[in-house]
């Protein structure tokens, strides 16, 4: 057996709404979101405010479309993009079910993290729902392979929900290796993770402004990193990169729906390795709830899948 679905704490949803608002990176507009209390049963539902019914998506792994540097859903029509800082920040403060406004198509970038989200939904407070959560406790240890990168999932030693990333670019990146690990609690990520912001390399602004978007983005925005480290800003951890693919890493696998138990370790990961990775996790959740002989050792939407040694 790989994995068992059990039932863990109550469902928790907002208290009250919140609104954060600012510019994408991506496509530089102004957006509102508010995010709104929800009924159990409604888990984390996106709705676009921007356009005529049918508007909304929910925030599932099936969604996913993929785009690189980011996470985007699309589901007919409606598109979001870059959910992950905010998928992180519902995941860690443990907030199941939702309704996420937005009049636009792309998540505000904010400063680049999850701190915002957690500012106002800390502010607002949460309510305990009258039902439990379901959990997957990993039981075998596998490995999710692709190219020179790699997603581990292990059985939790405690009854942890951990996650590890591991950087390591080529020499030719100013960014030097580093590990960054946690317990997921909420108090944890407020501390250890909320506040690490996106990065990119010097050479991959320029390629990005090069394509003609995000001019309006600056150096303030996001963590740009040359050879004497951030241009024109500092770092707020020594690690702040590998704290950042960490809380990428929490969004991501937060798409799967279920409260992960178990440890997820990253090498040189991306939004596509987690996504895949995501889309395992939910099929494994979906094997046990309908009782299916747990023999999909190579499911076919995660290729380059293989046991780990
Ligand atoms: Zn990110």
């Amino acid at each position: 057996m790989e994995a068992s679905v059990t039932p863990s704490r109550n469902q928790h949803t907002l208290a009250v709404s919140c609104e954060v608002h600012g510019r994408g990176y991506w496509t530089g507009k102004q957006v509102q979101v508010a995010i709104h209390p929800a009924s159990i049963g409604t888990g984390l539902r996106f709705i676009r405010t921007d356009m005529a019914e049918p508007n909304h998506c929910q925030a599932s792994i099936e969604f996913r479309e993929d785009a690189s540097l980011r996470t985007n859903l699309l589901n007919g029509e409606v598109r979001l993009q870059m959910v992950e800082h905010l998928m992180a920040a519902l995941a860690a403060l443990e907030i199941d079910n939702c309704i996420i406004e937005i009049d636009g198509e792309e998540f505000p970038a904010l400063d680049g993290s999850s701190l915002r989200y957690v500012e106002a939904m800390s502010d607002a407070g949460l309510i305990i729902q009258a039902a439990e959560k379901r959990r997957l406790v990993i039981q075998e240890t596998m490995r999710i392979e692709r190219g020179s990168s790699w997603v581990e999932l292990s059985p939790a030693l405690h009854g942890e929900s951990y996650f590890e990333y591991r950087l390591s670019f080529d020499d030719q990146i100013p960014i030097k290796s580093q590990t960054f690990g946690l317990n997921l609690t909420p108090d944890r990520f407020i501390r250890e993770v909320a506040a690490a912001r996106t990065f990119v390399t010097e050479q991959q602004a320029a390629s990005i402004r090069a394509q003609g978007v995000a001019a309006h983005v600056t150096n303030q925005d996001l963590l740009v990193i040359g050879d004497d480290g951030p241009i024109e800003n500092t770092y707020r951890f020594n690690d702040e990169c590998a704290r950042h693919k960490t809380l990428d890493l929490i969004g991501d696998l937060a798409l799967s729906g279920v409260e992960f138990i178990g440890r997820a370790t990253s090498f040189r990961g991306g939004h596509s390795l987690n996504g895949e990775v995501a889309e395992y996790l939910k099929e494994l959740a979906v094997a046990e709830i309908n009782q299916i002989a747990p023999s999909i050792n190579v499911p076919k939407s995660v290729p380059h899948l293989r046991k780990a040694m």
